[in-house]
């Protein structure tokens, strides 16, 4: 057998994967006619024709099928928007999963409210309903659900809370575009549903977001929010004139996504169903493979998931089968044979190091009972045993689904022969 190339030996994967992000040359005509169109924000002045930036709006929303669609400069200002147009301010609490990008806790601290970190389901990987309930106080103001790594939350527990005790639902679809359940499209369960476009998500423009809703007056909040409280005149005004006028009824930010950006984005959205669909395929491919080496269970999503989309993709591991140490041995060793990064979940947020040092030093009592009540078992079980492929991996050819089993494979037999030794 072939040394590990974690050891030194030939990798097992010859050919690149697909890059990504990735151009051509349809793309770059419609980022080249934004450039001429000599506007590039929203808060430039009116050339006679809608914005890219309306535009990408338009079909984003009708995409989602959604009533309102506001993008916005990243996913961190989506969710600082949904949350300030839902009145989370001074004082309050926004319930968040323990696994999740630092980002949805930070944007929660923004509006100087406090993030309570609830466990997951190690199921789903995503919030966990009975923990969510013990979690609720006086003080609960939102509950940010995250459709994490390819999974769908468990939106039917998630409802039942949220109509229950008269909590709106933000969620957080950074990382799950185009999925569905229960006949909608995720983002338009909840109150309102936020997106990232950042150049690791499946739909991107290097730096992006957008929030979307149903609700009219959300969106006139999120809308102001966004655009330092400007807003959109019903008539079209003279070329050469503005088209935001101002209402300055909120305290708003400057969260415009550019004219470019969204011309990548109108672009980008139109390959998305496609690419989807066959990250889908390869993945079916690809849990058969890994389930017959033994060891390896694909990590599903919640019922009622019509359609996941393929973000990073989690495989639970038996690391005693593989006679690993520990998951970051395996990743290392997998990353080697497959020439891409391979690795756990985030750090989960209770010891991410903004909490870690916060917890330290602020004693006060609500922190104390935070940190005795609010343990994340689950998020820490994730972290320790779960590996995530990488999407673009996915939106290679069937066949290339045979490299990432066989170096799996490889790396079975040559730990365990490195055991024997
Ligand atoms: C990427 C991401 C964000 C933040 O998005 P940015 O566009 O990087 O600001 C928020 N939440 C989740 C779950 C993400 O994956």
């Amino acid at each position: 057998m072939e040394e590990l190339a974690l050891y030194g030996g030939p990798p097992l994967r010859k050919k690149e994967w697909p890059t990504w992000p990735s151009s051509d040359p349809d793309l770059e005509k419609e980022v080249v006619k934004s450039l001429r169109s000599n506007r590039w924000t929203i808060s430039g002045f009116y050339k006679g024709r809608f914005s890219y930036e309306e535009q990408f709006s338009n079909a984003f929303k009708v995409f989602n099928n959604s009533s309102f669609c506001i993008p916005t400069a990243n996913g961190t200002s989506a969710l600082v928007c949904a949350l300030q147009a839902l009145g989370v301010s001074n004082g309050d609490e926004v319930i968040v999963p323990g696994l999740t990008w630092v980002a949805c806790a930070v944007a929660v601290e923004m509006l100087n409210a406090t993030p309570i970190f609830v466990d997951i389901e190690e199921s789903t990987l995503c919030l966990s309903t009975v923990h969510v309930e013990k979690a609720i106080t006086e003080r609960t103001k939102a509950i940010m659900v995250v459709h994490l790594y390819s999974s769908i939350a468990d939106m039917d527990g998630l409802l039942k809370i949220s109509e229950k005790y008269r909590i709106p639902l933000i969620e957080d679809c950074a990382q799950a575009h185009g999925a569905e359940w229960r006949g909608k499209k995720v983002g338009t369960i909840g109150a309102i549903g936020t997106f990232s476009m950042q150049q690791g998500k499946i739909l991107t423009s290097g730096e992006g977001g957008a929030c979307i809703t149903d609700d009219p007056l959300l969106a006139e909040k999120i809308y102001l929010i966004r655009t330092n409280g400007r807003y959109k005149m019903n008539q079209p005004p003279e070329d050469g004139q503005m088209e935001l006028v101002e209402k300055g009824v909120e305290f708003a930010s400057n969260y415009c996504l550019s004219e470019i950006q969204c011309a990548i984005l109108l672009n980008q959205l139109k390959k998305l169903d496609y690419q989807n669909e066959v990250r889908h395929n390869n993945k079916l491919v690809l849990q058969n493979l890994l389930k017959a080496i033994g060891g390896i269970e694909l990590v599903l999503s919640s019922p009622g998931t019509d359609k996941a989309s393929i973000y990073h993709l989690p495989f639970r591991i038996n690391l005693k089968a593989f006679n690993c140490t520990d998951i970051f041995e395996f990743c290392k060793a997998l990353s080697a044979e497959l020439q891409i990064g391979v690795h756990p979940p985030y750090v989960p947020l209770d010891k991410h190091p903004l909490y870690a040092s916060k917890y330290l030093v602020d004693s006060s009592e609500r922190i104390n009972e935070l940190k005795s009540n609010f343990k994340l078992p689950a998020c820490w079980e994730a972290h320790k045993s779960i590996f995530l492929l990488h999407h673009s991996m996915l939106l290679a050819d069937e066949g290339d689904m045979l490299d990432i089993a066989e170096a799996i494979i490889k790396i079975k037999a040559g730990m365990n022969q490195r055991f024997k030794q």
